[in-house]
């Protein structure tokens, strides 16, 4: 069949919206036509290389937070069928290997496939170019067309009445964000938690240590509006920069450091990361949640701290959640006014809209942009 989608061309140009060529599903598939995509700062990364190697190479759809009505199922799939509403998790789950029988599906072993962008089974491609170039896929399903066909695993049933314009954004930025404090930090009870970065990831991880009962939450970005949402959202206490909060450590936290610090930048880097590590306490958990570059090689942190003050280092990958379990329950929370959803979007776009939602993001004018199908 023809449909649409926002194809990467080359590395920082302009998505092309254009027709594609996209097959029927195979074994183990399922043809979605997507309702709406929140539009991650990954897909940022992807556009201007930063991840390189860990992402399809152009040509490639992008959009990894997504959700849609599946249309067709392929060979094998006996769960779901045409009308069922799917919102997908940017790693599959396949719930067969190591790490999925281990209760980290987070870590999938059909992770495989990632940097090539191909189906996870078979490792071929269902999306061409009208010319007949294979399309790569972000995180294996491209959220960024009308229609796409991705691997079940890939797929989380939701109930029908559910909102998917809202629950798109549970596919990554929120159940990151919420697990990066609620899992990977293990946020207590009247913890002093950082979170260092206000965009979509941390809006959630701000909301996450809330729920897990932070008695105070700084949150640090250099976007006076990111500030005061975060302020909606649960802080307690906001920096312009990392320096404004060490500065502040005193007043803040007896100068005792916080017991959690979770790095939700736009792209990390060595030197970020060290005067975060420098926010930590005694025991403090310094979470990495942001990309750092594939080619950053070091990463400026006294190691000394590790043992004096038995600080950890802790990366966070879907913030370490389970997306069977978490996908669901988060929508839940949302439902039940406990997880604010709505105050995340701040403004919805068509896909021919995508490059103006990319540029707002990268002047700091959006927690997340989505793009909503016709
Ligand atoms: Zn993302
Ligand atoms: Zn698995």
């Amino acid at each position: 069949m023809r449909t649409r989608a926002a194809v990467l061309r080359d590395y920082n140009t302009p998505w092309s919206v254009e027709e594609i060529e996209l097959d029927p599903p195979k074994r183990g598939e399922v043809l979605v036509k997507m309702v709406a995509s929140g539009m991650c700062h990954s897909d940022e990364h992807a556009y201007d290389g930063h991840i390189a190697g860990l992402v399809p190479p152009p040509p490639m759809i992008g959009g990894h937070e997504g959700a849609g009505i599946v249309q067709e199922v392929g060979e094998g799939v006996d769960w779901l069928e045409p009308g069922d509403h799917v919102v997908f998790g940017f790693i599959p789950a396949c719930g067969r290997c190591p790490s999925c029988a281990d209760g980290h599906s987070n870590l999938c072993d059909l992770l495989a496939t990632f940097t090539e962008g191909t189906q996870a089974l078979d490792a071929t491609h269902r999306h061409h170019t009208l010319d007949g170039k294979d399309l790569g896929l972000m995180c294996l399903i491209g959220t960024f067309a009308e229609h796409t066909v991705v691997n079940e695993a890939s797929c989380i049933k939701v109930d029908k009445d559910w909102p998917l314009d809202k629950g798109c954004l549970l596919g990554c930025g929120v159940v990151t964000g919420w697990g990066s404090a609620v899992y990977t930090a293990e946020v207590e009870p009247g913890d002093y938690v950082a979170v260092v970065g206000c965009g979509g990831i941390g809006s959630n991880a701000i909301q996450g240590a809330k729920m897990a009962g932070a008695r105070v939450i700084a949150a640090i970005d250099p976007v006076e509006f990111k500030r005061e949402k975060a302020m909606e959202f649960g802080a307690t206490h906001t920096f312009a920069s990392m320096e404004e909060a060490q500065a502040a450590l005193g007043d803040v936290t007896w100068d005792r450091g916080y017991d959690k610090v979770i790095m939700t930048m736009g792209t990390g880097d060595g030197d970020s990361l060290g005067e975060g590590f420098n926010l930590g306490g005694k025991r403090a958990k310094i979470v990495v949640t942001n990309l750092h570059s594939t080619t950053e090689g070091s990463i400026s942190v006294p190691a000394i701290m590790l043992t004096m003050m038995e600080k950890q280092l802790r990366g966070s990958l879907f913030g370490s959640a389970n997306i069977r379990k978490d996908i669901p329950r988060l929508f839940e929370l949302y439902l039940a006014g406990q997880l604010n959803l709505d105050d995340l979007v701040t403004k919805t776009y068509t896909l021919d809209e995508i490059n103006d939602g990319y540029e707002a993001m990268r002047n700091g004018e959006n927690i997340r942009g989505v793009i909503v199908y016709d």
